[in-house]
């Protein structure tokens, strides 16, 4: 964390780190520099090191500064889509030849990019439950270079223990990335644990408010940071100054919205869980979890998405998600609004046939900070 925060509390950095007044005329927050390029000082004389805003912006660098106080670590780097980080990373850290390990639980555009793009570029991969160390342990080959953990993951819940595989992969020469997107870092601190990297999704619960696409890398790592910084700059898939700006925005008040969300969805989880209609809950906050023991030691609180499963398979599933009306029909989370998909049609379309295929009757929540009590009523009402 930056030194200047280290002393500081979780929610006291989200509000100051990277946001010093505005030197220049003191405004509190820091203002949107929608601007390409930077007037020199004679050749080579950069104020501040801006000379170019793919290179760097300033409201792009207080957000970047942000979300590696954020997450504990030294460098955060910032991109146009959480999946504009994920390529980055590949980029930066694989080549012809290498071989990663991915979750068999996974956001399904991670599962595309790697099996329909990086494998093209000559990256073989394999899939293992990260939940299970022995599967682990037998997907790891000399030539891997990366283990990816998404937990919670999507859209299965599932938890892997973040110490125990950052041990693997250490052992291995491998590195290990934890998407962090589920948690958000006011409820879990993968760096901490062991993690080399960090990958988020802005767009989901840093944003918060549904308004914004992005995505980002931090680490603690100097080397690593060196080498994506150049890839992110060489490559060019940078967050824009105004979409900066709105998940700097949104992270002011990512500690009380992680609160509410994972409130709200523990009593989702446990009405579901006593429902007919419903087969199985997908909720780490539940006792009855495999995950739960390492959920309750790595995180703070069990987040606001929730997953389960319907008696009378995909038809009932896809009719409970059309019967909704508060929780609104479409892909995405995180947002303060609650949200209702079909992951086998919608999300995870893309991973069908695959190992990452996930069962046709079920339904994703990601349960907004509304009323929990219309929450439930409108899902109740949809169950019939
Ligand atoms: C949405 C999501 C991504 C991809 O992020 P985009 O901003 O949509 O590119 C990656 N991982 C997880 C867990 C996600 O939910």
């Amino acid at each position: 964390m930056n030194e200047q925060h280290s002393a500081h509390r979780f929610e006291t950095v989200a509000i100051h780190a990277g946001q010093e007044p505005d030197a220049a005329t003191g405004a509190v927050v820091p203002p949107i520099h929608q601007v390409s390029t930077y007037k020199q000082d004679g050749v080579g004389g950069l104020r501040g090191g801006y000379e170019y805003s793919r290179s760097g912006n300033p409201t792009r660098a207080a957000l970047e500064e942000n979300l590696a106080a954020l997450e504990g670590g030294r460098r955060g780097l910032a991109f146009a889509s959480g999946l504009a980080a994920e390529d980055c990373l590949l980029r930066t850290v694989l080549s012809p030849g290498d071989h990663l390990v991915i979750p068999d639980d996974a956001y399904g555009g991670t599962f595309r990019l790697v099996s329909r793009v990086a494998e093209r570029w000559g990256v073989a991969w394999s899939v293992a439950n990260t939940s299970d160390p022995d599967s682990v342990r037998a997907a790891l080959r000399p030539e891997t270079r990366l283990v990816w953990v998404e937990t919670p993951s999507n859209p299965l819940l599932g938890i892997t223990d973040i110490a125990l595989v950052a041990g693997l992969a250490r052992a291995a020469g491998a590195r290990l990335v934890v998407d962090n997107t589920f948690a958000s870092p006011y409820l879990q601190q993968p760096l901490a644990l062991g993690a080399d990297v960090v990958v988020h999704s802005t767009t989901k619960y840093l944003g918060g408010h549904s308004d914004v696409v992005g995505g980002a890398l931090v680490t603690s790592d100097e080397e690593l940071a060196r080498e994506l910084a150049f890839h992110q700059n060489a490559m060019g898939a940078i967050a824009g100054p105004f979409d900066s700006w709105l998940v700097l925005r949104g992270i002011k008040t990512l500690a009380v919205r992680m609160d509410r969300h994972s409130a709200n969805a523990a009593r989702i989880a446990e009405a579901l869980q006593a429902h007919p209609r419903v087969t199985h809950v997908c909720y780490p906050g539940l006792a009855s979890h495999p995950g739960h023991e390492t959920a309750a030691k790595q995180m703070r609180d069990f987040g606001g998405m929730v997953s389960f499963r319907v008696a009378g398979g995909e038809a009932a599933a896809v009719e409970v998600c059309n019967r909704a009306e508060l929780f609104t029909l479409g892909e995405s989370l995180g947002g303060v609004e609650s949200l209702i998909e079909h992951p086998g049609r919608m999300t995870h379309a893309s991973a069908a046939g695959s190992a990452l295929e996930v069962p046709d009757d079920l339904v994703r929540l990601s349960v907004g900070i509304e009323s929990v009590d219309d929450l439930l009523a409108d899902l109740t009402r949809a169950l019939g």
